[in-house]
């Protein structure tokens, strides 16, 4: 880079998720100087192993399929799906300025080729709002990263954001770490925080949430809170901290890389994906989704509340399987943070057809114990005995019995419903206790500026994505990657206007 390219620089984006990205391509589409700093050697973020899900209202798939629907029923069914404490806590205001832009964001990412399958059904939502980005979410980063390179914006990788520079109290840029050192970048509109949650960082977990959740991880290991540590540098206000998306039990990731991951994610790919979805048959498309679910997925809690028993390496009961989130806590303190969920034949019966299923993305595709067998033979194994299952997954036979008969006496934990019992058996796991992401970010207005303590905006500061949820809650499939889009788009238009 030359340094005049410096001396004009207009935006510093922190961090290569997808509102950053999304960020950058709208800044530069709006003839913008940008420089996008991303802390990984590769962009992607949380964004880039997601589903890829984006809930939208008003969009070209509903209207196609003569769904009537507006952002105002879709913000009021947005606030039924978390608890009612969290949801009273939560920013109602910015989540209807959020979703009244979402659908036209929809359609910005397709003019960029982007494909989306659905819209599909997830109640509360009382109309199909769903729509699944195809193959799924590393397309975002692909496309949005191939137009921001286009439209001559700049990217540096392994660059680490590690604080920010003022001049007369605006924020004017940002010291980075590349490679160990140490340098100054600068720019003329704002700083644009766009660096994820804090699901990975156990300090901060430990102090807004309580030292007993520090042992939970994070899925995205790297999503370790430092635009929230920059907010706080700032001086700039932080809500809804103690929110997180889990602690939920979650099968470990596959060994090899899914399918779906393998699958090419350019945006010619994309294109040709997208132009054949509608011919092909819709019992492929759920295979090829159900493929998606047994990833990640996280095994329904009516397996353990149906009488299915946790178990660890020793082949021990060691909670009370009943008693959320000290289930899940305890997972995460067990050898190796990982369990075991054991199945009798009465329970393998039961999770073998609808209603009850081991994991779903609602109403897209449902996992039932045979489709683990086949789909993730890592986490799943069946055996006609105790004894095979245990030999099966190197675990103590004696121990796994007793657990499974309701002989096992360990303090604290309380005595079976009944004893498991028959002729089949399965074990499902290992399991882990995982935060999926966090819901605190920093306060921001409608023109994302981050807000002091007093509520007035820092000058030259904005924030987006998990960085920036501005107190709201995002529960439910499909609303976190669309306010990552919205904002990062949204974020440009207000720097475009904003003075140098
Ligand atoms: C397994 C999984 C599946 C999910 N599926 C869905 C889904 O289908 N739909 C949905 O809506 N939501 C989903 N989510 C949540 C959603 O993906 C995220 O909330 C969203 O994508 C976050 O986008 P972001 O841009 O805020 O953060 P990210 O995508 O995490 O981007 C932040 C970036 O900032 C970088 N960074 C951090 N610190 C620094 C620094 N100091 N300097 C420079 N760079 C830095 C990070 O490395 C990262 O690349 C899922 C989450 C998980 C874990």
């Amino acid at each position: 880079m030359h340094p005049s390219d410096a001396e004009n620089r207009d935006v510093i984006i922190v961090g290569g998720g997808g509102s950053g990205l999304a960020a950058g391509v709208s800044c530069a589409e709006q003839g913008l100087k940008v420089l996008l700093l991303e802390k990984q050697p590769h962009l992607g973020g949380t964004t880039g192993i997601a589903v890829g899900s984006f809930t939208a209202s008003g969009t070209r798939h509903q209207r196609k399929n003569n769904i009537d629907d507006n952002s105002v029923d879709h913000n009021e069914d947005a606030g039924q799906f978390a608890q009612p404490e969290d949801e009273a806590a939560g920013n109602h205001e910015l989540r209807a300025f959020f979703l009244s832009h979402a659908g036209d964001t929809l359609g910005w990412l397709e003019k960029m080729g982007l494909r989306f399958h659905g819209p599909s059904p997830e109640p509360p939502n009382r109309v199909p709002r769903m729509h699944n980005v195809v193959p799924n979410a590393k397309s975002y980063i692909a496309a949005l990263q191939l137009r921001l390179v286009r439209l001559g914006g700049h990217i540096m990788t392994n660059a680490s954001v590690e604080g920010l520079l003022r001049t007369d109290g605006r924020v004017t840029g940002v010291t980075v770490s590349m490679n160990g050192i140490q340098r100054s970048e600068t720019c003329r509109r704002g700083v644009v925080l766009a660096a994820g949650d804090y699901a990975s960082n156990a300090q901060m977990i430990a102090e807004h949430k309580g030292d007993a959740f520090a042992a939970v991880d994070g899925i995205n290991p790297n999503a370790t809170g430092d635009g929230h540590r920059l907010v706080a540098s700032a001086r700039g206000q932080l809500l809804n901290m103690s929110i997180t998306y889990g602690p939920e039990l979650r099968f470990v990731p596959p060994p090899r890389k899914s399918f779906s991951q393998l699958l090419p994610s350019n945006p010619t790919a994309v294109k040709l994906m997208g132009t054949l979805l509608p011919f092909v048959p819709k019992i492929l498309i759920n295979a090829f989704i159900k493929r998606l679910l047994v990833t990640w997925q996280h095994p329904e809690d009516g397996l353990l509340d149906d009488g299915a028993i946790l178990i660890n390496k020793h082949g021990q009961r060691f909670c009370d399987e009943l008693a959320s989130p000290g289930r899940e806590i305890a997972v995460a303190n067990q050898p190796d943070k990982v369990a075991w969920i054991l199945l009798d034949e009465s329970i393998i019966k039961r999770y073998s057809q609808w209603p009850h299923f081991i994991s779903t993305a609602p109403e897209i595709a449902y996992a039932y114990v045979d489709d683990y067998l086949r789909l993730r033979p890592d986490v799943a194994v069946a055996a006609n005995s105790l004894q095979q299952l245990a030999t099966q997954r190197n675990l103590p036979t004696a121990a796994l019995q007793a657990a499974a008969t309701g002989t096992q006496t360990v303090d604290g934990v309380p005595k079976i419903k009944r004893p498991l019992q028959g002729n089949r058996w399965v074990l499902l796991g290992p399991v882990k206790s995982y935060f999926t992401t966090t819901e605190g970010g920093a306060a921001i207005d409608t023109s994302f500026r981050v807000l002091d303590n007093n509520d007035e905006a820092i000058n030259g500061l904005y924030a987006i994505g998990q960085n920036g949820l501005g107190g709201q809650i995002l529960w439910g499939h499909g609303l976190h990657i669309a306010w990552a889009m919205t904002s990062g788009r949204l974020v440009g238009r207000v720097l475009a206007e904003s003075n140098p």
